[in-house]
């Protein structure tokens, strides 16, 4: 099983005469606990030797590799979901607790037969992530009861001082997305923790809250969602901001219908639609416990942009200092476009005054946390 196999993806394995392990990079090859696990050279004839010739040997070859740190509901949401779209090569899962991990991995490679990516390994050492195009991180302390979100985010700090600097060392230049909550500040602190450019680190953040609101729009027209067109900026869930002149349905704009959508004004009171997508993560949360399947697509999503080069145009979280009139090197969604490369271009939408002072607001909220961090 993958999680006793050396530390190298599957992709590096060389298979010769019957010997199914090693990569030349030996660097990345030692095992994990001192074994490893590959099929003895006997001279004796195998089953595998009898059905097949080996005809060359094969060497390492450019894979597109994605790992996900965090192998909690969120995780392996995100892991199904890229599985199901067959976005990647291989899939590395890393988690602390061994037994959910190895589970997790267990369960999901017994379903390769039926995915388009059968190359699923895991372990606790970073390793398996090596060469990575894309980490995805999941993982981190929950806030406790009563506990301030300073709190909260300096034991993250502490989390992801180590996650970062393993996944730095073994996939410099990969693109990572943040998940984790508050996905905003936590965006910020892997930015400064892996010191790389700052296209190729994304927070997940609005991406979730748009495609509720999308949701819940086409709901209330009696439309796919699909043809519901929108923003909500800003930060993650509560501070939210719809961005009301942007919303148009298969290009028609709400506000040409009824100028007063989204203000107190509006009789038909469209803002409840916002309000819905703040209050649905808590009203789940609090029938299952937790959110997943969304946040697994979304972030699936992304990926597919990222890896085929889509440039699809998403609102997620990257710095924005000096943007519309903020000065705090702060990370807020705002939509961006998504390629190869991570986030390539920033989309100008027009904010109104108001929606502008609120972006302000946001930033100067999550400086005066960040600026406390111990990074
Ligand atoms: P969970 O508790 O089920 O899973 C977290 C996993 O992380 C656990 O398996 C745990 O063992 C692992 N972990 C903890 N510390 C680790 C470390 N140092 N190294 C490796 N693994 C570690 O939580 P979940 O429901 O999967 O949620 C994960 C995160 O995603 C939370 O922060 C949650 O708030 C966030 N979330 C974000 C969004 C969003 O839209 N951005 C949506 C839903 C959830």
């Amino acid at each position: 099983m993958s999680w006793t196999v050396p530390v190298v993806r599957a992709t590096q394995r060389v298979s010769s005469a019957g010997v199914n392990f090693l990569c030349p990079g030996m660097a990345r090859c030692l095992p994990l606990r001192g074994t490893w696990l590959f099929t003895p050279v006997s001279k004796t004839a195998t089953v595998k030797s009898e059905l097949m010739e080996s005809f060359t040997s094969e060497k390492p070859v450019h894979h597109s590799n994605v790992s996900i740190v965090g192998t909690g509901s969120v995780g392996m949401a995100c892991a199904v979901s890229i599985l199901l779209k067959g976005l990647s090569d291989e899939l590395a899962l890393v988690d602390l607790n061994e037994g959910t991990l190895k589970g997790e991995t267990m369960d999901l490679q017994h379903g390769s037969p039926f995915t388009k990516m059968p190359n699923i390994v895991c372990s606790k050492d970073y390793r398996v992530t090596a060469d990575s195009n894309l980490v995805i991180i999941t993982a981190g302390a929950c806030q406790e009861k009563g506990e301030t979100c300073l709190n909260l985010v300096q034991r993250n700090v502490a989390i992801f001082k180590l996650m970062i600097s393993s996944i730095v060392q073994y996939s410099p230049l990969c693109k990572l997305i943040i998940v984790s909550n508050p996905v905003d500040i936590l965006t910020y602190v892997a930015w400064k923790l892996s010191a790389f450019p700052k296209n190729r680190v994304i927070g997940s953040s609005c991406n979730l809250d748009t495609a509720r609101f999308r949701f819940l729009i086409g709901q209330k027209l009696g439309i796919c969602s699909e043809s519901c067109h929108r923003w909500i900026l800003r930060e993650h869930e509560d501070s939210s901001v719809p961005v009301w002149s942007a919303v148009n349905i298969a290009g028609v704009p709400l506000k040409d219908l009824n100028y007063d959508t989204g203000t107190d004004k509006d009789p038909e009171q469209w803002k409840n639609v916002h309000k819905e997508v703040i209050a649905s993560a808590y009203e789940i949360i609090k029938m299952k416990g937790y959110t997943c399947w969304a946040i697994g697509l979304s972030v699936a999503d992304l990926t597919e942009s990222i890896l085929k080069n889509l440039r699809k145009t998403r609102p997620v979280a990257t710095i924005i200092n000096g943007l519309y009139g903020t000065d705090e090197e702060v990370f807020l969604s705002i939509p961006c476009i998504l390629g190869e490369n991570g986030i390539t271009n920033l989309l100008k939408i027009k904010l109104t005054p108001e929606e502008e002072a609120h972006l302000k607001k946001s930033a100067e909220t999550l400086w005066e946390i960040q600026k406390e961090l111990k990074l």
